[in-house]
């Protein structure tokens, strides 16, 4: 647990603060600032707390993904390679992972980006020999790194961008969408104007109201990941809610105790996440050389990868288990299965990655 001092102010409060001093700030600003303290206090995931994600429903998904990786590497002719995964959480998917990549003969060092504190101590619990790691940055320059990302994207912060009506209405403006505090309550403006040409040409005419999401934070962290396989050889497999844009709409959600709440409350007491633009982390990884495969939805790649071979075969194991595991893999497959997106980026040269038949993106 990150100390609290009961003398020093709470989030909201410093946020407010900031804000009375400096002026409204970016939600790209709110929401880093949310989100890591956020994180930092807890550990959000399961029925006590506020979401519940693929790997923790079942250790099919983390199988699965474990599979995939074996695959890909047995394929690349079985490098000296490192395993990664991004905001591993319980680390439920990583131990569930290693073990059927073990399994498969592939025992690669473990290495985890992770900041928060809390979340590092139950992963050190589930897998021991690990290093952690604060940013990609950080990571081993020295050999392939096969890296695994699961609802990591969606949480990293995003700019907004809100349409402004004019006198006419193709004479709207653009805007940078900033958070107000009053007292503390806080709440979206709209700031400065951005020129039309930082918009997307198909997005520039949308009605008054509009909003743009972007993700510098993620599309930094895709480059960088994949400038690095570009050079050391390796894969990235981001599984996340997204689309593939450019597209309209306000993504920025709270949840809360599994519930949705509102965003611009209490930050650093809940969620905040937003959907990931698919075809703009594929156009970063491929602007850096590299090949990128999807997207495709949850549902089917799990079904290509043996979705329902793997659960018959657990439930013909343990029979009273049976309607657990068709229970999850219902919600998995079908619930979750087009909502949430598969992209995989591999390194030149690497083989196709299972799981993907419409071959590269565009
Ligand atoms: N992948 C896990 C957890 C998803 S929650 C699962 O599927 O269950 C998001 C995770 O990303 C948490 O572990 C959180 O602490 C971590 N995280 C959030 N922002 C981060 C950042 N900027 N750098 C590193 N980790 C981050």
């Amino acid at each position: 647990m990150e100390e609290h001092d009961p003398a020093a102010p709470l989030l909201p409060e410093r946020l407010a603060r900031a804000i009375t001093l400096a002026g409204p700030m970016p939600v790209s600003q709110f929401m880093a600032a949310a989100n890591a303290h956020y994180y930092a206090t807890r550990d959000p995931l399961g029925a006590g707390g506020d979401f519940t994600t693929s790997p923790e429903i079942s250790q099919m998904f983390g199988e699965l993904v474990g599979l995939w990786c074996a695959d890909l590497w047995d394929r690349a002719d079985r490098p000296d390679a490192a395993w990664v995964e991004l905001g591993p959480g319980r680390g439920t998917l990583a131990a569930d992972a290693t073990r059927a990549m073990t399994s498969a003969g592939f025992a690669p060092p473990v290495h985890l980006v992770e900041t928060s504190p809390v979340l590092r101590k139950v992963q050190a619990q589930r897998l021991p020999g690990a290093a952690w790691h604060d940013s990609v940055d950080d990571l081993p320059t020295d050999r392939p790194l096969i890296v695994v990302a699961n609802e990591f994207f969606d949480a990293l912060p995003i700019r907004q961008l809100v349409r402004r009506p004019g006198p006419t209405p193709d004479k709207g403006s653009w805007h940078e969408r900033l958070v107000a505090a009053q007292d503390l309550l806080f709440l979206p403006i709209a700031g400065t104007a951005v020129p039309d040409s930082v918009i997307p040409e198909a997005l520039r005419g949308e009605p008054a109201g509009s909003v743009i999401e972007t993700s510098p934070a993620s599309v930094g962290t895709m480059r960088r990941l994949a400038e690095r396989i570009r050079t050391q050889g390796g894969a990235i497999l981001a599984i996340d809610y997204g689309y593939e844009g450019p597209a309209v709409g306000d993504t920025l959600q709270a949840v809360r105790g599994h519930a949705y709440a509102n965003p611009w409350e209490e930050p650093g007491a809940q969620d905040l996440t937003a959907h990931v633009d698919f075809a703009t982390l594929a156009a970063a990884a491929q602007g850096q050389g590299c090949d990128a495969w999807g997207t495709v939805g949850q549902g089917d790649w799990l079904r290509a990868l043996g979705l329902d071979a793997r659960a018959a075969a657990l439930a013909r194991k343990s029979p009273d288990r049976g309607i657990e595991l068709e229970a999850a893999r219902t919600r998995l497959a079908d619930e979750m299965g087009t909502l949430f997106r598969v992209l995989a980026v591999t390194a030149p040269g690497w083989p196709t990655p299972a799981g993907f038949p419409g071959g590269s993106a565009a």
